[in-house]
């Protein structure tokens, strides 16, 4: 149970902290995910806990993407799970994308948390589980994914991505959309969307775009996806951390 004052400057930030510390009790989050959420709080706090006007265009274009997509796949790790199980199963229904679980440190154990959890959530399929088809580049355990998911897939949406199998799928050919706080990391410098927005803020958004974007034509996506500039993504959001004020 948590007891977080609504009227604590910190309220978002705290309530997000406590859904963390209850996946590792739970067994869906890793201890390393604890530190993962610590540098996240970090650059949000920066970006002054908002989704800036940049982040909010790149999530509209990542939701093209995955409109326009062949199969998109939307990739979750134990800090997703923990944070955004509901958000995730409704993004995935309001785009048609497919939810794969993929970990940096896999156990079957997790694994299958993690998928019940999702399932718990509202999830009808989740993939993950097969682990039929390797990531190229990356060691054994670290390149695990299904035939019929990630592999497979033109477009994968991953949040929190480790920077070194964000640059191996994107080697791969895929479309990758990346959520990360962090402008500066690997993993937002190797996405062809790179979305600079806390997850649990980003991901009920996109899923407001999916349902507008919906209505739209495939050359009015299709517009929308060519349009898109990553890098000035990138410096904007570093502008913003610049000038932000702090409270
Ligand atoms: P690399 O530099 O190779 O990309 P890394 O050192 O960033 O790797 P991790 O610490 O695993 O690897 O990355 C966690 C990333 O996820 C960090 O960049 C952090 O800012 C981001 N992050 C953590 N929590 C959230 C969140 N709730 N929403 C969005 N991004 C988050
Ligand atoms: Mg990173």
């Amino acid at each position: 149970h948590v007891d977080v004052p609504e009227d604590h400057p910190r309220y978002e930030s705290l309530l997000t902290r406590h859904r963390i510390e209850a996946g590792v009790d739970k067994g869906i989050t890793s201890r390393q995910g604890l530190i993962a959420q610590g540098r996240g709080e970090a650059f949000d706090y920066l970006l002054g806990e908002r989704t800036t006007d940049s982040a909010d265009a790149a999530e509209r274009v990542a939701v093209a993407h995955l409109l326009l997509a062949e199969h998109a796949v939307l990739s979750v790790n134990g800090n997703v799970a923990a944070l955004a199980p509901a958000e995730t199963v409704e993004l995935a229904e309001a785009t048609g994308a497919d939810i794969e679980v993929n970990l940096f440190n896999r156990t079957e154990e997790r694994m299958q948390a993690i998928a019940d959890h999702l399932r718990e959530h509202g999830a009808r399929e989740v993939k993950g589980l097969t682990a039929d088809a390797r990531i190229s580049g990356l060691s054994h355990e670290r390149g695990k994914v299904d035939a019929d998911g990630i592999y497979d897939a033109d477009v994968v949406l991953v949040p929190l991505e480790d920077g070194d199998r964000a640059e191996a799928l994107a080697e791969m050919g895929k479309t990758e959309l990346v959520v990360d706080l962090n402008p500066g990391s690997r993993s937002a410098r190797a996405a062809a969307v790179p979305i600079v927005d806390n997850i649990v803020r980003a991901l009920p958004n996109m899923t407001k775009h999916a349902q507008e974007l919906a209505q739209e034509d495939e050359a009015t996506l299709r517009e929308l996806v060519e349009g898109f500039d990553a890098q000035a993504a990138l410096d904007e959001a570093e502008r913003e951390i610049r000038t932000g004020t702090f409270e």
